[in-house]
């Protein structure tokens, strides 16, 4: 049995979630039929909107559900045309990809967005409506930005924000309280998978100040308020639904007596270890760490051999080598940049599983310099 650590990527269902998933399965109806079953499943997706609305602090209304992030930052980032698009360098692909024509706010060595670098833009463009997004959890740090004072900042200017909250669901409490209409945040995203529900379903949640901005790219049936047609995924939202319920419990917290001691065993064993905002407010369960000189692909294939599952850069981006942009936004060289692994927890271990776990981290650690030391050796002679 291998070790989970790769939770940013995907938390593993709650049993709870799971059943929910099995139960609703075995309805028939349509939940835009108005008979009896139509009806029983309209329920049920209008109950889990409901408990994502509570988990945040927001009216149901203000709840699209999507096929996950990815489609809610597209949603999102589609309201963005014709203005000019603001976005942080350290943004999920999903935003990214979307404006190449953006201008990317930069992020300190901690990987903190800059409030004055972000000032400095507002000024440079006030002529022009402009289309803010910045994430509110970083997903291969950990680092939490600074929302409120972009928002304070952004007041000042004729601005649109969207907030990738993806990673910061059941990290750090978000409530929006019943002042999310006069709130600064015009679209918020949010994943399911990262919460303990299933994949393949999110939500964009959006100001109705706002909604004239959103723009359908499915189209085809009025569900979602006409913002996005298809017959919902009902099984997966009622799945999300109950993960949305356990938010505020999810015993991530837990994890950050855990991640600390496993950062400071590595920084002791491996003298070649670097923690990657290691001084920024961080999330309790998100570890970045390089291993200077060692490749992170070799290095994850063998704890995967090994029996822990973390990862290399952004889940999304494995399987293509690319070194990770948030670390080069945060000024790392390449020798960085090839060297990060994550590791993210989910809850308390205890000390032996991590004591156990770093001393075979630094096991591969000295046998992957070796390797690599004899290799440069066979080719210099
Ligand atoms: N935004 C962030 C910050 C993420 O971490 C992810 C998932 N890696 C996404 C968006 C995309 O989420 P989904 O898998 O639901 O499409």
């Amino acid at each position: 049995m291998s070790l989970y650590l790769d939770y940013n990527a995907s938390a593993p269902i709650l049993k709870d979630s799971a059943d929910a998933v099995i139960d609703c399965l075995k309805n028939v109806g349509n939940p835009s039929s108005v008979h009896r079953s139509g009806r029983k499943v309209k329920a049920i997706i209008e109950n889990s909107r409901q408990k994502i609305a509570s988990m945040i602090g927001i009216s149901s209304n203000n709840i699209i559900f999507t096929s996950g992030a990815t489609e809610a930052n597209f949603l999102a980032m589609n309201a963005s045309n014709n203005m000019r698009a603001i976005l942080s360098s350290i943004e999920h692909p999903s935003v990214l990809s979307q404006r190449n024509d953006a201008l990317l706010i930069p992020v300190d060595k901690s990987g903190v967005v800059s409030l004055d670098q972000l000032e400095k833009i507002l000024y440079n463009n006030q002529s022009e409506q402009m289309f803010i997004s910045v994430m509110l959890v970083n997903n291969e740090t950990g680092v939490i930005q600074p929302i409120e004072e972009i928002i304070s900042i952004s007041k000042k200017y004729n601005t649109i924000i969207h907030v990738d909250a993806v990673q910061a669901i059941g990290r750090i409490p978000i409530n929006m309280n019943e002042s999310f209409e006069e709130s600064k945040i015009d679209f918020m995203t949010i994943s399911s998978h990262k919460i303990g529900g299933p994949k393949g379903v999110g939500c964009l949640i959006y100001k109705k100040n706002s909604e004239h901005l959103l723009l359908p790219y499915i189209k085809g049936g009025g569900q979602e308020h006409g913002k996005r047609a298809g017959t919902e995924a009902v099984e997966l939202i009622a799945g999300f639904g109950v993960a949305a319920d356990y938010s505020s419990n999810f015993y991530i917290n837990e994890s950050k007596k855990s991640r600390d001691l496993l950062e400071e065993l590595c920084l002791k064993s491996c003298p070649n270890a670097l923690i990657i905002g290691y001084n920024a407010p961080r999330v309790s369960n998100t570890s970045s760490i390089a291993f200077e000189g060692v490749e992170a692909e070799n290095m994850v294939i063998a704890l995967d051999l090994a029996g822990y599952e973390v990862s290399s850069g952004s889940a999304c981006s494995s399987g293509k080598v690319s070194p990770s942009h948030v670390l080069r936004a945060m000024g790392y060289p390449d020798s960085v940049l090839n060297s990060s692994i994550r590791i993210s927890l989910c809850s308390y271990l205890e000390e032996d599983i991590i004591k156990k776990f770093v001393e075979k981290i630094s096991k591969i650690v000295v046998n992957l310099e070796s390797i690599k030391e004899s290799i440069n050796a066979s080719c210099i002679s």
